[in-house]
């Protein structure tokens, strides 16, 4: 498959719905949600709206109910090292600007640090540290031999130019080059970084690391198909989804072919989740991002509306379907609704109001506390994010592969691999559901959190 150019890889994440003033009203019903010991003891922020409280919160949950012991409870609540950089850049009227850079290095049990650089102006430790903890969860689910990682740079990447961004990021690299590497911590891209992005970072690492060092470019992955990338790379985190879907619907009594759906957000996850769903006979209806939301009852063509976005930066103003406003979105009736957006987005408020019977949580930890509370009591099934969206990093883990071993796969070996480890982490889900009797969010950190338990029996704790 080729891949979409590098530059229009990243698209504008839909901006949060909630302002966060209005997630503090609501900040009481998951005040009730988030209580539990360890947070005393490890000092955890108090804030029941803090995304990493939140995070952890569910897997303590999962941890309680198969007894899992206290000294992997407190060493999974916490990242092993939090690495931030401030460094300085050029900028093109001949300014320096002093930017901030993270590396949060969560769990290395089941295999090297593995996660996305988010390029945001809004990335903070916190949040960081809850995507690395999810990224360690995700990949102990889905069966591949790493642990969790996540970075990012405080930047809104679409208010620079190409070469600043090129500095940036090549400064970025370099500051943090030496806690990377092949064998030790391999980044990737997430919302606003791109394959270009990816390929500095290589390019950058490969004449910082060792002289001689093999396959440098094996750092980072979601590179160009020109760069030792991956075909099947680009799209993904979306096919993961639709593999999901297509395993966890049957039993939902949806039928694929004919059912409808919407998605929030429509930058890479939301794009391809979108056209591979329409290839597979669904429908889409309504969609939101950063720019507003459309609707079409009788369907709007994911292809053309992809094409769109890539040269108008967001959904407004495509043809073919016509314009409603928050409320309208949600309340669209769907089966499927597919958040593939940013986190904390499905609050209380979203969840009161959305018409759907699923939901396919694209994005990381797109759901709060307090709204899965309020979608469980409607009887809204919840496909949880480490499940549904390890699609990417399950394809970043082939395209290592690939580097490592000098081969390039063909895209239906990648398609068919993927598949396979979808189909193996959904059973291991479904597993966790009947032996637990818990919902599908529990049992997906149950079956992640029983690879880790098995691993830590077997190598002990140092010293
Ligand atoms: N950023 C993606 C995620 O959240 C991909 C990570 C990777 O490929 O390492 O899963």
């Amino acid at each position: 498959m080729p891949s979409a150019p590098a530059a229009k890889n990243a698209k504008k994440p839909a901006s949060k719905p909630a302002s966060k003033g209005t997630q503090h009203a609501h900040g009481g019903g998951n005040g009730e949600l988030l209580k539990h010991p360890l947070f005393d003891e490890l000092g955890f922020p108090s804030d029941p709206n803090n995304l990493y409280r939140q995070t952890v919160s569910s897997m303590l949950t999962a941890a309680d109910m198969m007894n899992l012991p206290h000294h992997l409870k407190i060493i999974l609540a916490q990242p092993k090292n939090e690495i931030m950089v401030n460094f300085p850049v050029k900028m093109d009227d001949g300014e320096y600007r002093l930017f901030k850079g993270y590396r949060v290095q969560h769990n290395n049990a089941l295999g090297p640090y593995k996660g996305g650089l988010r390029f945001h102006h809004d990335v903070h430790l916190d949040d960081v540290k809850s995507l690395a903890f999810l990224m360690t969860m995700k990949c102990s689910l889905v069966g591949v031999p790493y642990g969790g990682g996540k970075g990012g740079i405080k930047v809104d990447p679409y208010k620079h130019s190409k070469g600043e961004m090129e500095r940036i990021v090549r400064r970025f690299t370099a500051a943090i080059a030496h806690q990377i590497g092949p064998d030790y911590d391999i980044p990737a891209p997430d919302v606003g970084s791109n394959s270009q992005h990816m390929a500095w970072i290589a390019d950058t690492y490969s004449f910082l690391s060792e002289v001689g060092g093999r396959q440098p470019e094996a750092v980072i992955t979601g590179k160009p198909i020109e760069y030792g990338g991956s075909v099947g790379r680009e799209k993904a985190t979306g096919q993961g989804v639709v593999d999901t879907l297509t395993e966890m619907l049957p039993e939902i009594g949806i039928d694929i072919k004919g059912c409808k759906f919407s998605v929030l957000g429509f930058g890479n996850v939301g794009s391809w989740t979108a056209r591979i769903l329409q290839d597979r006979g669904a429908k889409l209806i309504a969609v939101m991002d950063h720019t507003g939301g459309i609707l079409n009852d009788g369907g709007i063509d994911a292809h053309s509306l992809a094409a769109h976005v890539s040269k108008a930066g967001g959904v407004a103003n495509f043809k073919g379907a016509g314009r409603i406003d928050k409320e309208e979105f949600y309340e669209t009736k769907v089966d499927v609704f597919v958040p593939a957006a940013l986190e904390q987005m499905i609050t209380e408020v979203e969840a009161k109001i959305v018409n759907c019977k699923v939901v396919a949580e694209g994005a990381n930890a797109p759901t709060t506390p307090a709204g899965e509370r309020v979608l469980e009591s409607r009887g809204i099934e919840v496909l949880p994010a480490i499940l549904c969206n390890a699609g990417g990093v399950t394809v970043s883990y082939f395209e290592w592969v690939q580097n490592k071993t000098c081969h390039q796969w063909e895209l239906d070996r990648v398609d068919s691999e993927l598949n396979k480890h979808m189909i193996l982490a959904a059973k291991k889900v479904r597993d966790a559901r009947k032996k637990y009797k818990c919902g599908l969010r529990t049992a997906a950190y149950i079956a992640a959190l029983e690879r880790l338990q098995a691993a830590y029996a077997i190598r002990g704790l140092f010293p």
